[in-house]
């Protein structure tokens, strides 16, 4: 038995008849129950107001105390009731492996409301212990199926599966109940497609108009789901036309709308919705890659020091490339104040600063995580942002075959939160040389090569906090291809 102390966690978590036990009264249990066993107690560690669900926020508490479980600060874990957070997927696998790769002897995880104690650096505690862990996993898998099962039945029978009732088009899309209004922008939005216009010229045209999402509140009225407001994106106009719900029904199954939906109106008729889809989808254009052309556009770190608009990269059709600032989602019209700066310039001028940066680093002896661990670090997190989007998209939308889909869906997010989590723990990080960052900054075979870009975006981004840009507000006459004096920096390091 470890003689060190025992750390103890709560956090907010709904128990099984559906009653959620505060985090004081968790605490208070745990207190209790290490006294009763005679185990010194450690630090407390409480995620107040997280749950473990889809979308939920990381556990930083969490985190922390995972951390210093890695660092061999605690005895062991006090959770209170370890079915409960094995099921939140707080104790799981990973807890075995902390314990076996950081010989951790003696460390336990007790669970305070059954008075259970393993320990984890013994066989049989460890295989108990997996055992529930198990049971927990199964539990949760068991509960995603009822749930998929439940919206199956809702989609065939024509029944919308949950979400607000108010929709834009719909006063209420469960009883198929019209708004005139957004009916027949919708309709437009059709024709106008239709007859060959571009979906990117409708957005703009609606943008011009004022038309903006409605506000979408939950059923009961209490809470807002979307605060409505916002300019239609390409990307939004294009799922709303491609809504079942558009004619009557739920769901478009291999080709066939299925599922028809109470109401006797619907916002257009099938062979309109029909041949809108192929249109839709036969316009594969989308956007250029423009993330490859310019180095600081997908870093978001370039802002407008005039209106506080992003600036992204920008090809005129007359003047080699610039970063422009062209939207401000801050502002009503969405609009930035369309000043921009030479390309050329500001990308030698942010990269000449930031190998300084990290030489100066690397000489304070500054530690960072390894290179690869951190690229797959940012990997995981893009995945994670691109499956929470679809996950989103895909409630919103009646997809065929959602069930299933919002199944894998959530699984996958559950499973890169820990991937994640697991990977960005402080202990992995290393002293850099200097030598390693120049090795690192000229990675690849020259400034072109994906390799080296991808490397120096990730160096920029480590090294600055912001770059601003100042307007060019002299005289008319000359206006020197890049001034330096417009672009104001500042370093990650500086308050
Ligand atoms: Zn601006």
């Amino acid at each position: 038995m470890s003689d060190l102390p025992v750390a103890t966690y709560d956090r907010v978590s709904v128990s099984r008849n559906g009653r959620s036990v505060s985090c004081e009264e968790q605490h208070k249990d745990n207190a209790d129950c290490l006294n009763e066993l005679n185990l010194k107690r450690g630090a407390r560690y409480s995620d107040p107001g997280r749950k473990a669900s889809p979308g939920a926020p990381e556990r930083p508490q969490w985190n922390r105390l995972m951390d210093a479980v890695r660092a061999g600060l605690w005895g062991g874990v006090c959770v209170w009731d370890i079915d409960r957070a094995t099921r939140d997927g707080v104790v799981g696998a990973s807890m075995c492996d902390i314990v076996g790769q950081h010989r951790l002897t003696g460390f336990r995880v007790i669970s305070a409301s059954t008075n259970e104690v393993f320990d984890l650096s013994a066989q049989e505690g460890a295989a108990a212990f997996m055992t529930r862990v198990m049971d927990g996993e199964r539990e949760v898998i068991k509960l995603r199926r009822r749930v998929a099962r439940r919206m199956r039945r809702k989609a065939k029978a024509g029944e919308t599966t949950g979400g607000p009732r108010r929709r834009f088009g719909f006063v209420d899309i469960t009883t198929g109940t019209l708004h005139a209004a957004e009916a027949a922008l919708i309709r437009e939005a059709a024709t106008r497609i239709l007859a060959g216009e571009r979906i990117g010229a409708v957005a703009r045209d609606w943008a011009e108009r004022g038309i903006t999402t409605p506000e979408i509140r939950t059923n009961d009225g209490t809470r807002i789901v979307h605060k409505g407001g916002v300019n239609f994106t390409i990307q939004a106009l294009k799922q709303q036309l491609r809504r079942p719900a558009l004619t009557g029904h739920t769901r478009f199954s291999e080709g066939v709308l299925v599922g028809r939906m109470p109401g006797e109106r619907t916002i257009l008729d099938i062979p309109t919705w029909l041949e809108l889809q192929s249109t839709l989808g036969s316009a594969r254009r989308g956007r250029p890659a423009t993330d490859d052309k310019y180095l600081l556009t997908s870093l978001k770190l370039v802002t407008c020091d005039s209106c506080d608009s992003r600036m992204s990269g920008h090809s005129p059709t007359d003047r080699a490339p610039r970063y422009r600032c062209c939207y401000n989602p801050n502002n009503v019209g969405a609009k930035g104040c369309g000043q921009s700066i030479s390309a050329a310039g500001l990308e030698e001028l942010v990269q000449e600063a930031a190998l300084e940066w990290w030489i100066r680093a690397a000489r304070r002896g500054h530690h960072a995580r390894p290179m690869d661990l951190d690229q797959e670090i940012q990997h995981l997190r893009r995945r994670l942002e691109i499956v929470q989007q679809t996950y989103v998209q895909e409630l919103e939308r009646l997809a065929p075959d959602m069930h299933h889909l919002l199944t894998v869906l959530v699984n996958e997010i559950t499973r890169l939160r820990t991937e994640i989590e697991q990977r960005t723990s402080a202990n992995d990080l290393i002293k850099i040389t200097e030598a390693a960052v120049i090795g690192n900054w000229n990675i690849g075979m020259d400034d072109h090569d994906p390799a080296r870009r991808a490397n120096r975006r990730r160096m920029i981004s480590q090294a600055f906090r912001t770059i601003r840009i100042r307007r060019f507000n002299d005289g008319p006459d000359r206006r020197p291809t890049f001034d330096r004096s417009r672009v104001l920096i500042q370093l990650s390091d500086e308050g």
